[in-house]
């Protein structure tokens, strides 16, 4: 499928990720998601292609690429119809040690994290009672000496039993004792292999499709004072500064399932003979395609505006919220064409459509829902009065 950009910088690099994701077809996947497995060859192939270690500067021993190399990278897993959400947050969780983090800890953790000698895609930020309301969250880390004491819980905690840190965002100064809500919360590099056990309990959460989710559950766990990123109490905007990069990420991805769905659509369509006629003749069928084709086509502009922007030192606020809202638009306008086009066949395990199905559904919700979106441009593109 045709790339947007009159000369795609990122040729190399998808002809690569593309051979890479030959080596695990949907006979793969399909079998992870029956048994809900990590697909821990495939993280380990991207790992050792180095394309999880994309963003970190090769100073600490990442590939030095672009948040444009990154997307093109993530993209194209998911458009071969592999799944990067095992793994994508390795990708961009480091982004909050690289610009917060001291020296010592960009040394200590970047160059095992660009090696995938130690894994950091586990990103704690979403509680059960507070929600998309994240400065309402209750987990309270209290500063005890040369260490925090850490209680509370978060949910939908992805890949934390597939990962050995996590970031963690906790209260440090209570919401009433704040000028600001945004004020009082700090971020944390959380060793969970020592604190199993020992404080940190967790559970998975068995889902609508393989995520690895989990609920992390936190009983006086010891965190280092150390390992506190950055200033106490500026936390909420270390997270901040990073979802542009990881909307942008998700975005890249939404186009490349999109993209995956529409050519499956598009060759069943052609193939699957139906009255005498190839199914695809009919523009009953036609239309969704191509209209998911056009929508599909819209959003991956946006993404590349976003991504300019980002790489040239902007900040892309609006276009990040904006890429990441039409592109999953795109990719379940896709999945719903696609799925439609298949027939009773669509629902069948082998064709591999009604997995991607379920897995695409997720981003008009997660890392941040579609009303949060809208919310965003029309309070802060549009000066709008702020709604909650
Ligand atoms: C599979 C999966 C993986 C995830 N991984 C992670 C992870 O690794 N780390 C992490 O921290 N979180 C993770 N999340 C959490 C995810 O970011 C949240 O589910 C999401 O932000 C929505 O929060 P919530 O579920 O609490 O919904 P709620 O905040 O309860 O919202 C419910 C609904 O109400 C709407 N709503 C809420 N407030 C408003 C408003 N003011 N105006 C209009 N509509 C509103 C929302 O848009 C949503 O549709 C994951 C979630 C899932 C499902």
């Amino acid at each position: 499928m045709d790339q947007p950009l009159l000369v795609d910088p990122h040729t190399e690099i998808r002809e690569e990720v593309k051979k890479l994701c030959a080596r695990f077809p949907g006979e793969y996947w399909r079998k992870l998601d029956e048994q809900r497995a990590y697909p821990t060859e495939f993280v380990r192939a991207l790992t050792e292609g180095g394309y999880l270690g994309a963003l970190i500067p090769e100073e600490y021993g990442g590939a030095g690429l672009t948040l444009s190399a990154a997307a093109a990278i993530l993209e194209t897993v998911q458009a071969e119809g592999c799944n990067g959400a095992a793994c994508h947050a390795q990708m961009y969780i480091m982004g909050t040690i690289l610009r917060h983090g001291s020296e010592t800890q960009k040394r200590t953790y970047l160059p095992k994290i660009a090696s995938g000698e130690l894994r950091l895609q586990a990103f704690g930020v979403t509680e059960p009672t507070s929600g998309t309301d994240t400065t309402s969250l209750r987990t309270f880390a209290k500063k005890e000496g040369d260490h925090y004491v850490v209680n509370g819980q978060k949910v939908w905690t992805s890949r934390a039993e597939h990962s050995d840190l996590m970031l963690l965002l906790a209260r440090t100064t209570p919401k009433d004792q704040v000028a600001k809500r945004t004020e009082g919360l700090s971020t944390f590099i959380v060793d969970m292999r020592a604190s199993l056990g020992k404080g940190l309990t967790i559970r998975p959460i068995r889902s609508m499709m393989n995520h690895n989710s989990t609920e992390v559950f936190f009983d006086n766990m010891i965190v280092p004072a150390e390992n506190l990123v950055g200033v106490e109490g500026r936390g909420f905007r270390y997270i901040l500064d990073g979802m542009n990069a990881e909307r942008l990420l998700i975005a890249a991805e939404c186009i490349g399932d999109a993209k995956w769905f529409i050519e499956k659509a598009t060759a069943y369509a052609r193939d699957r003979v139906v009255f005498g006629r190839p199914i695809g003749q009919n523009q009953g069928i036609q239309f969704p395609i191509a209209r998911a084709y056009a929508q599909m086509r819209a959003a991956e502009l946006m993404v590349q505006s976003g991504l300019a922007k980002f790489e040239a030192g902007q900040t892309p606020g609006e276009e990040a919220n904006m890429a990441k809202m039409l592109a999953a638009d795109a990719s379940w306008a896709a999945a719903e064409a696609c799925i439609q086009t298949h027939g009773g066949f669509g629902f069948a395990e082998e064709y591999d459509v009604e997995r991607k199905y379920r897995e695409a559904r997720l981003y008009q919700v997660a890392p941040i829902s579609t009303n949060l979106i809208l919310s965003y441009i029309a309070e802060h593109v549009l000066g709008m009065p702020r709604s909650y």
